[in-house]
Parts: structure tokens; sequence; C-alpha cells
């Protein structure tokens, strides 16, 4: 199966207000003027074999001021209410993955561990506790414009005093730590902080794509020593600096540049995919000859598409 380690499902059922269980030709036709053509929807990562994802609580910081705690847990619903109608399996334990991995080659039901994509919804550590009873897993203390508990890429900052007391949280409940979108200050600090389980689970390597969004080999050699695993975005602004919206999209040997500098790093074992589709962007934004995840295919093997992943989890949860 492939898994994907980076999916904003309810950020784009609730916020872009798609309807994800259509088929995606379907949702292709409905997109608005000025819009970037959607990758995902719940029946083409079905039809594309991806049978495990990392989903996303992300809460647009700006869009939903003075209410981040309410439209986070807006968004758990969400994933529960199609746990409910039977859409998707949330993994909340080593046994619920035992049991995913049993039923999904006769059901195809999708199987997701949620991550909490920025810990700025949280008015305090302790309400991680909530959101674990609901199924978070995985937490990334910032998101770009940062979170009272570290600085991110666009808002530089350290690890703060309340970002130290939420990975004590963490370990304690047992959510492993997502270093995707810190500060390089926070990122290091982090590491210091928290002795669990630890990935990237969307960002390439600066070397390549020299933005503060991509990981320093520093970063990533630090990823290593944890037994950490990075998920490569194949999106053209994380591979080329350069690329702007509009530009031709970038050839598929641009995203193979990346991902063979990143096992050179971490080992073929320390490397997978975060594609982080339609987060924010859609098929004019990706390397040419993907058009959706049956493409995912071409990008690498079996441990790369997933069992690197697999392995990861499994270590843990
Ligand atoms: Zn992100």
């Amino acid at each position: 199966m492939i898994v994907d380690a980076h999916l904003d499902l309810a950020y784009n059922a609730l916020d872009l207000g798609r309807d994800l269980t259509l088929p995606l030709s379907e949702l292709r036709q409905r997109k608005g003027e000025g819009e970037e053509t959607p990758m995902v929807t719940l029946p083409a990562l079905k039809e594309a074999g991806v049978g495990l994802a990392f989903a996303t609580v992300f809460v647009d910081p700006k869009a939903h001021a003075g209410r981040l705690w309410e439209e986070a847990r807006r968004q758990v619903a969400l994933y529960r209410a199609w746990e409910e109608r039977g859409l998707v399996r949330l993994l909340r334990d080593g046994e619920d993955l035992k049991r995913h991995l049993e039923a999904y080659p006769r059901d195809g039901v999708l199987g997701l561990v949620l991550l909490l994509e920025g810990a700025h919804p949280l008015p305090e550590p302790e309400a991680l506790e909530d959101l674990y009873r609901e199924g978070v897993r995985l937490l990334g203390p910032a998101w770009a414009t940062g979170s009272p508990y570290a600085g991110g890429n666009a808002h530089p900052g350290p690890l703060t005093p309340m970002g130290e007391a939420l990975l004590l949280k963490m370990e304690e409940l047992g959510v492993a730590l997502d270093l995707s979108h810190l500060a390089d200050e926070a990122f290091f600090q982090a590491l210091e902080h928290y002795e669990g389980p630890v990935l990237v689970s969307h960002a390439n390597p600066r070397a390549l794509a020299p933005t503060p969004r991509n990981l320093s080999d520093g970063m990533l050699l630090a990823l290593r020593a944890r037994g950490g695993v990075l998920g490569l975005v194949p999106f053209n602004a994380f591979l080329d600096a350069g690329w702007k919206r509009g530009m031709p999209r970038l050839p598929l040997a641009r995203f193979l540049e990346h991902k063979a500098y990143a096992e050179g790093l971490l080992g073929r074992e320390g490397v997978g995919l975060g594609s982080d589709w339609d987060g924010g962007f859609g098929l004019e934004s990706v390397p040419l000859g993907l058009e959706g995840h049956g493409d995912l295919k071409r990008l690498g093997d079996e441990a790369f598409l997933g069992g690197n992943w697999l392995r990861w989890l499994s270590s843990w949860l």
C-alpha cells in the first residue's frame, strides 16, 4: 500500500468546501475560477492504492482567528464522521494498525493517523489530552507563522517554555513529534527537549532548494540520528526555490534529484512520501507526469512509497 505522510483532508473539505467523497473527475469539474486543479478525493486515493495517510488537523490561523480551538474540534469531528460512515479507519494504537493491515487488502478502506499541524489551536498544553482522546497521534508544534509554542519557518523564533511543556505532554501521552515548519532554532531545541518518536511529514532538502521551509543537511542528519523518516513533497516551490505560480511545471527528474539527495543523507530507509497535495496548491504546481496519486508509483519502490512509514509507525504506535 501507498502511505502518504501529509494530506490536509479536513481543511479541503471544510475551508475549501470540497466534497471529498466525489470522484476526482467530478471535483475537478466543479473547480472555481483561479483555483488550481484538485488532486485528492477519497475515491481517488482508494483507486490509487493509498492505504494509509497522516491526515492533518490544520487550522488556518488568520481565517479562524478567535476560534482556533473550535475549528480544530470541527476538523476532528469530520474525521470521526467519516469513520462512522465507513469511509476511513482512524488508527489510534498498534492494534488498530495491525487490524488495518489485515483488513485493507479486502476492503480498501483508507487508514488515517491524525496529525495536528501547528499547535496554535491548543489554548494550553493540557488541551492536547482532548485531541488525543479523539485520535491525534502526531503533532507539529508550529505552522509557518509560528505559535505560542515555537517559531515557524516564516516567523523564526525559539521553542518557548509553553513549547517545552507541550513536548512533555506529548511524551506522556505518546504523540510523535513532526518537525516540519519549525524554525531552525526551534527544530534543534525541540529535539533536545523531546525523547519520543520524530518525523518530518512534509519537507525537502534545502541544499537543492534553499528556502527556510526546507531542511538543512544538519537537520536531516539530526532526523536520521533519531530514527526519523522524511516525507518528500512533490511541490514545485519546494523543489526549486525560484519556481513561482504560473511558471511551467517542473520535470519529474527534479523530484528524483531531491529523493536521491535525501536518501544520501538519511539512507533509503529514511525517506518516504508526504505529498501535501491540495495543501494550498494543485496540479499546476506539481511536477509533470504526476496527475494524481496513481502516478506516484513512478517515484520509487515499495519502501519509499509505504514500507518506510509503516516500519516507523509500527515501531512506536
Ligand atoms: Zn504544511
